[in-house]
């Protein structure tokens, strides 16, 4: 029985899952250690209290025969795509309608699916270091050749290294890329694109044919007013971008499951409407998200729920700054954290070995950077969402190192 054999081209686990098993061993032969985990991206902070009040409300609606919800409209509904697009894009002069937003359930599972909109004979562009969905989806696929056990890439596909010397924004690509993934604010680098930068890159792909999928995850941290908090801030966007976004990062959804893609209409290729083939695919091979969680989803952009999310942004961005303060004071050399959750910096060694020693010498969780591709090597990521407290006594932990 042939299976797929994209599935035989994956290189190792999947990063988190390594991670997952080593503090495991670890936690097993040291159970008194205090293991703090600033690793994975999952964050701390409770739901906001309308977001909690939404959910009762739509939880009494489904209790009741007059107002009880079947099956949800495959793209969304129409409550929460209007408010989407006037609270995200319109109120900021972006050009973006509400029947261009797709209600999904996760900005992961758009990010791994998205690609199913082109041939397998597509090359994709990726950044070095890069969130490892982007890649792992499309070497399942079978769009990529296998990976080089040398250089730690696979085949057919570009790598866009994200350096120290470019400020981590890449350069655009030499050769011709169908499908490029772009995310800013970064995971994993916390770093940032400006939007001349940006701009480049609308420019390029509407040059080229290509087709950008804009992850914008992280678009509520950004704070710098030269920051875009959208591609369709670009001129042009509309004609070669897709975007995504989450509920996970802003509104602590990564539990409760909400995010949309933006799939502008005038986004054509070879003749076919990608707007129109996103909607047939959504239509075919998902039920929507539930009406309880859109009704939350909703409630995010009330003016109590807004001020609500400032707040959790705030307190996680409080504990970004401690920790980057931190370790600079401690001497290393940091980048992101600034309109970012994530904080990069440089190890000084190899990344899976400034691992092990945080985790036996300091009982601290990071991420590799190698886990996110050859150019994270020698860096390690840390994450602004954990409590306050741990916050303080991890970076506590790595000063006294
Ligand atoms: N995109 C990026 C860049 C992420 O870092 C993450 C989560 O860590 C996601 C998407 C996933 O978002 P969601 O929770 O909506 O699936």
């Amino acid at each position: 029985m042939p299976v797929n054999e994209g599935f035989r081209n994956l290189r190792g686990s999947y990063l988190f899952s390594t991670i997952a098993k080593k503090v495991a061993a670890y936690k097993a032969s040291h159970p008194e250690a205090e293991v703090i985990s600033l690793g994975i991206g999952d964050v701390t902070r409770p739901l906001p209290q309308a977001v909690v009040s939404a959910l009762h409300s739509a939880v009494e609606e489904m209790a009741d025969e007059k107002t009880f919800r079947g099956y949800a409209p495959d793209l969304g509904y129409s409550f929460l795509r209007e408010t989407i697009a006037k609270n995200d894009y319109q109120d900021r002069g972006y050009d973006v309608s509400a029947d261009e937003i797709f209600v999904s359930e996760g900005a992961k599972t758009d990010s791994a699916c998205i690609s199913e909109l082109f041939s397998l004979d597509s090359r994709i562009a990726v950044c070095d270091p890069v969130y490892p969905v982007y890649l792992d989806s499309n070497v399942m696929a079978g769009r990529t050749g296998a990976c080089d056990p040398v250089t730690g890439q696979y085949g057919n596909v570009i790598y866009m290294p994200c350096t120290k010397e470019n400020g981590f924004v890449p350069e655009l690509p030499a050769a011709h890329a169908d499908i490029i993934y772009l995310c800013f604010p970064n995971n994993p680098t916390g770093m940032t694109c400006t939007k001349e930068r940006l701009q480049e890159w609308v420019d390029y792909a509407n040059r080229d044919g290509s087709v950008i999928i804009y992850d914008a995850a992280y678009e509520a941290y950004i704070s710098d007013p030269a920051i875009p908090h959208s591609i369709y801030a670009c001129e042009g966007a509309r004609t070669c971008a897709i975007e995504l976004r989450s509920f996970s990062k802003n509104a602590g959804f990564t539990g409760l499951r909400l995010a949309f893609a933006v799939v502008p209409v005038d986004l054509i290729r070879d003749g076919m409407s990608l707007h129109d083939m996103w909607a047939r695919r959504h239509g075919t091979k998902y039920n929507g998200a539930p009406y309880i969680v859109q009704r939350a989803g909703e409630a995010c952009y009330s003016e109590e729920g807004k001020e609500e999310i400032r707040g959790i942004i705030g307190y996680y961005m409080e504990n970004a700054r401690i920790i980057r303060d931190g370790l600079a004071a401690a001497g290393y050399e940091v980048y992101g954290g600034e309109n970012s959750p994530y904080i990069w910096l440089r190890a000084g060694k190899s990344s899976w070995d400034f691992f092990d020693e945080m985790l036996e010498r300091a009982n601290i969780v990071g991420t590799p950077g190698s886990g996110f591709g050859p150019s994270g090597e020698g860096y390690f990521r840390l994450t602004a969402f954990g409590s306050r407290e741990n916050t303080f006594r991890a970076v506590e932990r790595i000063r006294n190192l």
